[in-house]
């Protein structure tokens, strides 16, 4: 059996491993990536001073180095490799292609200057090369972080973080030299439901509170009608920030709740002078969950600057069903259908991100590959008995095309690099950001 993988991410590598540490039947896995590099949200979005999430690579390095493994970085499919090259070459596919677009607000003025979604600033800031053209003003003293997930989170601390904070992390240089310059002062998280609906997660509300030079502000009212809390939990945790008299001199991170953006409002200037807040009040459903719905009481936050963090999509590729309502690729517990019939496009699977939407942890990714490998195992039966080209032939197409792969190796040669450039500054590495120069490095000067 030879298998494809598009995506080089979590998910992709945990369905590898899934699929590899079978010894029978005796599977190959060809995984693509569109980037030179692999690991996809591992290298492009956690952040940058979450090394341990990070480590999580090895596990997936170990996987890349079984025999029947190979990587085949730098290839896009849509681009590069059509999907009916993949049909012909591979008896199975597995889409891993994660959530690259962001979703939007769909308030007046979302497009103007400083305003720009949190999936452009997480990006730059991890020198993904889509992003390092990214331009950020931080002469701004205030800024709103619209949402109230983990990225929300990480988008807060990244900006509130000092230059010694930021030094010692991965982030991209071209970032760190930006914030060290940060003129900013104050963050506002903006939920648009109340402390208990918010989707942080305790561990990460609790690194809000340790910040070297910036302390948590919770206004008590916001808490007063929320019941007791979990021991460590959220509600808890923002209780005693409540309780925290703020340190002098200190940054400072807002929590505001039951607040949603109505307007974008621009300065003279075009960019961003202020948002326009509606009130909400929260409403039971019949289902059980609480909805946020707008009072008509509108106020004036005074920022500079907006970044909304309110979760990402799938991106559509050229050939790959897709699902408009639930912005993922279209499938059935992991078999990709068709979005409009229903009907299995038979040997075609997805994973991840792309599978499920924007949610989960890294490591419940590795239940939920495994869940759909056992898919493939089970309508794999037979499908070996079809003759396909040889496995080079793939490599030998990509060629044709005027395509540089980079391979595995590759990519631990640009690693030692990376983590070489890294020492210099005491970080643990320094990233190549764009594809060009990671194609210098490996010595295939485009
Ligand atoms: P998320 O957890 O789904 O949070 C999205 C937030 O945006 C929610 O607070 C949501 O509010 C809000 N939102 C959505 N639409 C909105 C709108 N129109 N206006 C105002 N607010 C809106 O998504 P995420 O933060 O993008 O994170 C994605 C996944 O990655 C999550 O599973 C997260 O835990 C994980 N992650 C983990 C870490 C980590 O450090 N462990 C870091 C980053 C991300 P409602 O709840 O009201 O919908």
């Amino acid at each position: 059996m030879r298998i494809a993988i598009v995506g080089s991410g979590p998910a992709g590598f945990y369905a590898a491993e899934a699929l590899l540490k079978r010894a029978d039947p005796k599977v190959e896995v060809d995984m693509f990536d569109r980037l030179p590099t692999p690991y996809g949200l591992v290298r492009g979005g956690v952040a940058p001073d979450h090394q341990k999430i990070k480590s999580v690579a090895r596990v997936f390095a170990a996987t890349a180095a079984r025999p029947t493994f190979r990587f085949l970085g730098n290839v896009r499919l849509g681009r590069d490799l059509t999907v009916e090259d993949l049909r012909r070459h591979y008896h199975q596919v597995i889409y891993a292609t994660g959530n690259e677009a962001d979703r939007r607000l769909g308030v007046p003025n979302e497009g103007i200057p400083r305003c720009t979604p949190a999936s452009v600033f997480v990006g730059w800031y991890n020198g993904h090369p889509d992003y390092r053209a990214a331009t950020f003003d931080f002469s701004v003293s205030r800024v709103a972080v619209v949402g109230n997930g983990n990225v929300a989170v990480d988008v807060a601390r990244i900006l509130l973080h000092t230059r010694a904070e930021l030094e010692r992390t991965d982030i991209a240089a071209h970032a760190l030299e930006a914030l060290r310059a940060s003129r900013i002062r104050e963050v506002f998280l903006l939920g648009r439901r109340g402390p208990e609906q918010a989707a942080f997660t305790p561990s990460e509300l609790k690194e809000l509170g340790a910040l070297a030079e910036a302390d948590p502000v919770v206004d008590p009212a916001d808490l007063a009608a929320c019941a007791p809390g979990e021991p460590g939990g959220n509600v808890e945790l923002l209780r005693a920030y409540a309780a925290r008299p703020p340190r002098p001199g200190a940054k400072k991170l807002h929590f505001r709740f039951l607040v949603s953006p109505a307007e974008v409002l621009p300065g003279p200037d075009g960019a961003v002078a202020g948002l326009a807040l509606e009130q909400n009040r929260l409403e039971a459903r019949p289902d059980g969950t609480v909805a946020a719905r707008g009072t008509g009481r509108i106020d004036r936050l005074e920022v500079e600057m907006v970044l909304p963090a309110i979760g990402y999509a799938a991106d559509r590729i050229p050939g790959v069903p897709y699902d408009e309502k639930a912005k993922v690729v279209a499938n059935q517990d992991g078999r990709v259908v068709d979005p409009a019939t229903g009907a299995v496009v038979p040997n075609e699977y997805v994973v991840g991100w792309a599978r499920t939407g924007p949610q989960g942890l890294i490591g419940e990714h590795k239940r939920a590959s495994a869940h759909v490998v056992e898919h493939l195992v089970a309508d794999g039966p037979g499908l070996e008995a079809r003759p396909l080209p040889p496995r080079q032939a793939i490599d030998a197409l990509l060629r044709e095309r005027g395509v540089q792969v980079v391979s595995f190796e590759d990519w631990k040669r640009l690693d030692d690099v990376e983590v070489a450039r890294g020492a210099r500054r005491g970080a643990p590495r320094d990233k190549v950001v764009d594809v060009a120069a990671m194609l210098e490095v490996l010595g295939q000067e485009t």
